[in-house]
């Protein structure tokens, strides 16, 4: 029988201790860069492999080698992240979150079930591929400044340095079963924006003894979408959306200030950087030329991330080898942030979605929502393709650094 044949029928045997491996994870989740007890499990499962992982990486992170023929021939990177949000669980099921107001409401565990898994598939067929699989088992996706640029400056990509890192995000509104790629970018650079603007409050009967904050900040929330829609290269993706404006004053008080908050995404570092700059400009400005003052306050998020096209087909390819050409979907843009990017600035990289939709089973709930949930039927997917894939790419590199 050939490798693929084996490797799926190895994946589908093992699907009830991968199962088992998700329920444990989604019962005991973590906060970012608190995940403790997620390091140890996945260092003791490793170990169960026979392989040697090294803990404690950025904080929690834990990073593992398995060898297969060749092992300095090429290196490739895997990548799951392990953390959980600050969510209640609204899921009553029986690995419902036991630590009350944490829940892996992003799908984490099932990306620590799955690397967990192709790591057990590839141990088990060591002597069947070529080169080095670096698993890297990252904390802190969901919490900035992101375990990603933690684990690059603390050496990840180096000693030995995976040419490709590779990273799977499940797919709420992917049908399970279903497999997606997008090539180049991918999703945005994401950024925090903070304004406080300052007038003179008072009595709202007597707006011309006062400076109107109220005012003042509505007028920059509408200026500030000009920015988008005026300075953007209309082929540049980008996105400016405020969630939060505070005024709180009453119906006949006008306060002194007036807080806003908002996120500003882009695809293309240039145009991050030209934005960031007249956003700060124009609410400034603004505010003065009203009498007035805007205080910004920019917390720099993830960059953009984008996948390389040549990697991003070929990873294809062997996905349409492992589910069939009609499993494949095509990704839209998506303006979320991901700290995936770190990684893909620096190393070609690509970062593909697990269908885990059931519209019959009633799994239909996004992620970073109570009900947030998976067909667990993806797990007979997940692990058993990312191990095809890292197989197919290493033949890949190997091949063509010359045998
Ligand atoms: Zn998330
Ligand atoms: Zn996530």
């Amino acid at each position: 029988m050939d490798l693929l044949r084996r490797i799926q029928d190895r994946s589908l045997a093992l699907f009830p201790h991968f199962q088992q491996i998700r329920h444990h994870l989604h019962a005991h989740p973590e906060l970012s860069f608190e995940e403790f007890q997620t390091a140890a499990f996945v260092a003791q499962e490793l170990r169960s492999m026979g392989l040697t992982p090294q803990e404690g990486i950025g904080g929690t992170g834990v990073v593992a080698l398995i060898e297969g023929k060749n092992p300095q021939k090429a290196v490739i990177g895997l990548r799951a992240d392990m953390d959980a949000l600050p969510i209640l669980e609204a899921n009553d099921v029986p690995y419902a979150s036991q630590n009350l107001g944490v829940m892996h409401a992003c799908g984490h565990d099932v990306h620590t079930t799955s690397l967990l898994g192709a790591a057990r598939i590839l141990t088990e067929f060591r002597e069947f591929w070529t080169g080095t699989v670096k698993l890297v088992f990252q904390p802190a996706e969901e919490k900035a400044p992101g375990g990603a640029s933690i684990l690059i400056k603390e050496g990840v990509l180096d000693n030995p340095a995976p040419v490709r890192m590779v990273g799977q995000h499940v797919a709420p509104q992917i049908p399970v079963g279903k497999i997606g790629f997008r090539e180049g970018m991918y999703m945005a650079s994401t950024d925090e924006i903070y304004l406080t603007v300052r007038g003179k409050g008072g009595h709202g009967a007597a707006p011309d003894q006062l400076i109107d904050p109220v005012l003042i900040a509505s007028h920059i929330i509408v200026a500030l979408q000009q920015i988008i829609s005026r300075n953007r290269r209309p082929a540049n993706p980008s996105v400016l959306s405020f969630g939060r404006f505070i005024a709180d004053g009453v119906t006949n008080v006008i306060p002194d200030e007036v807080t806003i908050e908002g996120t500003f995404r882009c695809l293309d570092e240039a145009w991050r950087e030209e934005g960031l700059r007249r956003i700060t400009h124009m609410a400034e400005t603004m505010a003065q030329a009203m009498g007035g003052t805007c205080e910004v306050n920019i917390v720099k998020g993830y960059p953009y991330l984008k996948n390389e096209p040549n990697l991003t087909r070929r990873l294809r390819s062997a996905a349409e080898q492992y589910v069939g050409k009609d499993n494949i979907v095509d990704l839209d843009l998506w303006m979320g942030g991901e700290d995936f990017a770190y990684y893909s600035q620096v190393v070609d990289a690509c970062f593909y979605r697990l269908g885990v939709r059931n519209e019959a089973k009633g799994i239909i709930s996004g992620v970073h929502t109570p009900t947030f949930d998976i067909d667990e039927d993806a797990l007979t997917v997940g692990p058993g393709l990312m191990a095809w894939m890292a197989i197919q790419e290493l033949a890949f590199v190997a091949e063509s650094s010359g045998a």
